[in-house]
C-alpha cells in the first residue's frame, strides 16, 4: 500500500502498524496491529477501504480473535468539583 502526501500539511505519510479505537454500534473493539498510513508531521490517519472494511468485520465478530481487557469508564463532569 502507498500513500499520497498528507492533504493537510503536506507531510510524507507512511504506513504504521498502529492501534485503532474501533467503534461500531456504541462498541469498542480495540484492534491491535492495523496498517494504517499516518503522517509523518501532523500524525494525520489514512485508512485504506479494505482496511475499513475488514475492521468492521473484527468489530462485529467475524473475523480474526478476540481477547477482552476491562477499560474504566469516568465521566468528566464529577471530576471537575473535586
Ligand atoms: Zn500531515
Amino acid at each position: 500500500m502507498s500513500y499520497d502526501h498528507c492533504e493537510y500539511c503536506k507531510g510524507q505519510v507512511r504506513e504504521q502498524k498502529v492501534r485503532v479505537d474501533h467503534r461500531w454500534k456504541g462498541s469498542l473493539t480495540v484492534v491491535e496491529k492495523v496498517p494504517v498510513g499516518v503522517c509523518d508531521h501532523c500524525g494525520e490517519r489514512y485508512y485504506d477501504a479494505s482496511v475499513l472494511h475488514r475492521l468492521d468485520l473484527i468489530a462485529k465478530g467475524k473475523v480474526g480473535s478476540v481477547r477482552h481487557i476491562k477499560v474504566p469508564v469516568a465521566d468528566y463532569s464529577q471530576a471537575v468539583a473535586a
